[in-house]
């Protein structure tokens, strides 16, 4: 039977509460993981806090657009179908994980939601995770959460003050509730871009950013991007000084995006310095009425789960080697950013980062 079949491999079958090897989190991460796991002879499952699958992106707003095309943001083993010119929709990505996860039988538990992982007392096993269903017992865990949870706010001087509505792209969904409003939309990413290109159609928009956005050229995607990564990524195994950055540009010019440029609205201002009730204030006296403001600022790791093992942490972030704890040795953490593997916030770049891990868990269980 080859290895990529879908019903290959060791999973857990019967629900216990012993593992060799928890993951916390079933998002595209959990998933990578999963893959390379269940070619393992160990006892593992996966535990996730939503009802259905998918991670972030059942969060994600409905006319979201990925990166690059459809082959391109596949996990290990399995293409998601789709030309090689369309970047796949929010839906095609959620259809391609729920078929993933079926495919490869993975042994998911949801809705189920890790509260806290500690040091057990017994020694063969070296963590108790409290969960909202019990405790589980594990010998190695990987924790797989991303970042949804934990969105970045800024507090702009005034911001309590201003009564119109504030929300951050984890919560926006559409652009109906902005229909004849205007809209400040803050940030330099292809969230705001997106967001932008949308709310523009039916609402006045300012798009307020630090720097000025900058955008790939139209017939550029997110594999640029990747291939960015992958330089870096040698560059570091070989031990080499990281090499100097070329950037084209940050912004994919997914078609909506294109199309808020054609129509004249993908312009930015320069960022507010504080807020009113009724509006924005710039240095130099510039004020802007607004109705509600959409903050496109990025996230942050969701690590709270851990916090009992009193690991050291910087901007939210635990020192890592590649994916292991620096200060726990039986702690892997997968999926977040650089600092958690070679591209491994990437749909396509989480598999190499898996399969590595997956080979040190394995490593170290046996040891
Ligand atoms: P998640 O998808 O967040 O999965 C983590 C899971 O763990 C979630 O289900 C979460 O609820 C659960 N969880 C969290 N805490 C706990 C807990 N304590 N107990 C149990 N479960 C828990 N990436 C690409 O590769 N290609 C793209 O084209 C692309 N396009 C993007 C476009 C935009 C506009 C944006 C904003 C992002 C895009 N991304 C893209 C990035 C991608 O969305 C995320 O990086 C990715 O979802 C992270 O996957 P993950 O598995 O690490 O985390």
């Amino acid at each position: 039977m080859s290895d990529d079949s879908p019903d290959s491999g060791h999973a857990a079958g019967v629900p216990s509460d012993r593992y060799d090897v928890v993951v916390i989190g079933g998002g595209q991460a959990g998933l990578a993981l999963g893959y390379y796991l269940r070619r393992t002879e160990l006892d593992w499952v996966i535990l996730d806090d939503q009802e259905i699958p998918g991670g972030a992106w059942t969060h994600a707003w409905d006319s979201l657009q990925l990166f690059s095309p459809a082959r391109w943001s596949s996990l290990p083993g399995w293409l998601m179908e789709g030309a090689e010119d369309e970047y796949p929709t929010k839906e095609d990505a959620l259809g391609y994980f729920t078929a993933y996860e079926a495919r490869y039988q993975l042994p998911i538990r949801r809705p189920i939601r890790v509260e806290s992982v500690h040091r057990a007392p017994d020694d063969s096993y070296r963590f108790v995770l409290h969960t909202s269903v019990g405790e589980l017992f594990a010998r190695a865990v990987i924790s797989a959460t991303g970042t949804w949870r934990n969105p970045v706010l800024p507090k702009p001087s005034g911001g309590d003050r201003f009564e119109g509505v504030q929300l951050h792209s984890a919560e926006y969904r559409n652009a109906v509730p902005f229909v004849g409003q205007r809209v400040a939309v803050v940030g330099g990413g292809n969230s705001a871009a997106q967001i932008l290109a949308e709310v523009s159609r039916v609402a006045e928009v300012l798009w307020c950013t630090l720097e000025p956005p900058s955008f790939l050229p139209d017939d550029v995607d997110g594999r640029y991007l990747f291939d960015q990564a992958t330089i870096r990524y040698r560059a570091q195994q070989a031990g080499l000084p990281p090499p100097p950055s070329h950037s084209l540009g940050d912004i994919v010019m997914v078609s909506s995006v294109r199309d808020a440029r054609d129509r004249g609205v993908l312009v930015h201002t320069p960022m507010f310095t504080s807020l009113t009730e009724t509006g924005a204030h710039w240095e130099g006296g510039r004020s802007e009425p607004l109705d509600a403001i959409v903050w496109a600022t990025g996230f942050k790791p969701a690590l709270g789960h851990l916090n009992a093992l009193d690991l050291r942490t910087s901007k939210r972030r635990t020192p890592t080697r590649g994916t292991r704890s620096v200060e726990e040795p039986r702690l892997w953490l997968v999926g977040y950013g650089g600092w958690t593997g070679f591209a491994s916030a990437t749909v396509i770049g989480v598999g190499r980062t898996a399969r590595q891990t997956v080979s040190e868990v394995e490593e170290a269980l046996h040891a």
